[in-house]
């Protein structure tokens, strides 16, 4: 499961369907059909950049990605991983904010989203003109918050806010919504039955579930570890001369 092929195959079977994929810029209310691809960033830029190639190269497809600033487990403004958002940009994808809601949230959001687009547009050198935002409340859905020249993942072009459960929308006249939160498809699988009739869709996936063997939650997360340890070991020890780098590799399979 969650296989760079099985990746191919939901695409194949969302092209089999001709809705256009399009990207938000492209949506305006009259739009009648659409398929939006949108990518939340979570925990790995690299697993996302693997994903973005091969969405461009493999599958000639291009979507949204959208990008943490102020969570703890990437720094997005690293120099490599700089490179790897200048790289996805390159192939034709689009970078939105990822917007991390803060723990004290002093209620102005709009200021929030709108300070930390500056700061990613400032870092990578490009206009950033959309944003999605880390685990919405239902009220923030509620809201269909609007900020001028900027695209809200969320915003009623885009995404029908279900007010009596959770999210999942199976009024095929409405906007779909599917995503694979948490390594599962809980608003449903992008398979055809599921797809028939439906007319726009918007479909979420985030880049650390997917890989080239696919796994389990488990395994995945366990794998991803690993990945991570060893760019913060080959990161220290490019840092600095006295990191003990061959003493740390062999805990590096803990
Ligand atoms: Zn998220």
């Amino acid at each position: 499961m969650f296989t760079y092929k099985e990746y191919e195959e939901i695409i194949r079977v969302l092209k089999e369907t001709g809705l256009p994929i399009l990207d938000y810029s492209e949506i305006t209310e009259a739009t009648k059909s659409f398929v939006i691809l949108r990518h939340d960033v979570e925990f790995s830029l690299s697993r996302a950049h693997i994903l973005a190639y091969f969405e461009s190269n493999h599958l000639d497809i291009r979507s949204s990605y959208f990008i943490q600033i102020s969570n703890n487990c990437y720094n997005p403004f690293s120099e490599e991983n700089i490179s790897i958002i200048r790289d996805i940009i390159r192939m034709g994808h689009r970078i939105g904010l990822h917007y991390h809601l803060p723990k004290n949230n002093n209620g102005d959001i709009v200021n929030g989203i709108k300070k930390e687009l500056d700061i990613l547009s400032c870092f990578i050198g490009t206009p950033i003109d959309r944003f999605s935002i880390h685990r919405p409340t239902k009220l923030i859905l509620s809201l269909d918050l609007q900020i001028d020249n900027v695209i809200n993942s969320y915003a009623s072009r885009y995404f029908n806010y279900c007010h009596d459960n959770n999210l999942i929308n199976t009024n095929k006249s409405d906007i779909f919504y599917l995503s694979d939160s948490q390594h599962k498809w809980k608003f449903g699988y992008p398979n055809a039955e599921l797809l028939e009739g439906v007319q726009r869709v918007q479909i979420l996936t985030h880049p650390y579930s997917w890989s080239e063997m696919g796994s389990s939650s488990d395994d995945n997360f366990e794998t991803l570890f690993m990945e991570k340890k060893h760019e913060l070991l080959n990161s220290m020890n490019m840092e600095c001369s006295h990191f003990p780098y061959e003493r740390m590799k062999l805990f590096e399979n803990l």
